[in-house]
């Protein structure tokens, strides 16, 4: 009987095949590019060869994969199989898990990739044992993933949980998904980036820091969690600033599901640590109604990139 599993979790930086067994435990990592400007049957045919590398690399044949998950950014239609609009890598109404099956001849599902890194953490990482999980991963954007009654909740569509996306600010900034003023817009780290940008052209942030000049892309997590282990003080203020307003909206966000748990992860917490997850917390305690709060805990996420191998591949185990 097919009892392994692949799970794959596709970036926009890079694509990650993993062969995943019963027990979550992951094997034959296989890593590519993703070539995103390169438009969308690049990185579908990127996708293609990266599941044949981690068939080969283990020596596991087609025959004995019991499903593939598949974890994408961007809107899906779960149940269509299709990625109705992921614009960084140039995927609109793309039939996804058709091709993959005619290509493959295993089952194919598809996952929001923020879900499924949440629910990977779930069944093997820091949400382990928790009933009612709010994930929230800060980084480049801003996503999240909901379970409730210890099953994900992924709504209608498959598209539940994108916490980034609610609006904190009316005209605020303009937003990667069109709108102004989301969550995301204001306290990613892109946007954290954008307002340190501001401060390189203005003069205010000088010598190592602007190095790179004012260029947004240029602007790491490294640069944040060098200049909070400096204490620049401009630094640490578009920090504080942004994980205030993610800790408000949390606080928010906890008032209307009553977690037992609310979990960070993504490229901030891993590189600012316990700073960022206390500021977070004390801004969320402060927002939302005490006996609401007093139910939550806040951690961080431990399983950093194997969490949506093993949870694109778990959640795919279980829709057959
Ligand atoms: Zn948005």
């Amino acid at each position: 009987m097919a009892e392994q599993l692949i799970g794959f979790d596709l970036g926009g930086t890079k694509m990650l095949a993993g062969i995943v067994g019963t027990e979550h435990q992951v094997s034959s990592k296989v890593k590519r590019k993703s070539m995103t400007h390169e438009g969308a049957e690049t990185v579908y045919n990127d996708i293609v060869a990266t599941i044949h590398d981690v068939l080969r690399e283990s020596g596991v044949k087609a025959s004995d994969i019991a499903a593939l998950g598949m974890a994408v950014p961007g809107i899906i239609n779960r149940k269509k199989g299709v990625i109705v609009r992921s614009p960084n890598m140039g995927f609109y109404d793309f039939p996804l898990v058709d091709r993959l099956k005619a290509e493959f001849g295993f089952p194919v599902v598809l996952e929001n990739d923020v879900n499924a890194g949440v629910w990977g953490e779930f069944v093997a990482g820091a949400a382990r044992g928790y009933q009612h999980v709010l994930g929230v991963f800060p980084g480049t954007g801003i996503g999240g993933g909901i379970i409730a009654n210890g099953q994900l909740y992924a709504g209608a569509g498959g598209n539940a949980g994108e916490i980034g996306h609610m609006i904190l600010q009316l005209e605020g900034p303009l937003c990667g998904c069109g709108q102004r003023g989301c969550v995301e817009a204001l306290a990613s780290r892109t946007a954290m980036s954008r307002e340190a940008a501001g401060l390189i052209a203005n003069g205010t942030l000088t010598g190592v820091y602007a190095e790179n000049g004012a260029d947004i892309k240029a602007i790491s997590s490294k640069f944040f969690s060098q200049g909070l282990k400096e204490g620049n003080p401009h630094i640490v203020a578009i920090i504080d600033r942004a994980a205030d307003l993610l800790g408000v909206h949390i606080g928010g966000c906890i008032n209307l599901m009553n977690p037992q748990l609310v979990l960070i992860g993504g490229g901030l917490v891993e590189r600012l640590g316990d700073y960022y997850l206390k500021r977070v917390d004390k801004a969320m305690r402060a927002t939302a109604w005490a006996f609401v709060a007093e139910d939550a805990q806040i951690k961080a996420a431990t399983l950093g990139d194997t969490a949506t191998l093993i949870g694109s591949a778990d959640l795919a185990r279980r829709s057959l």
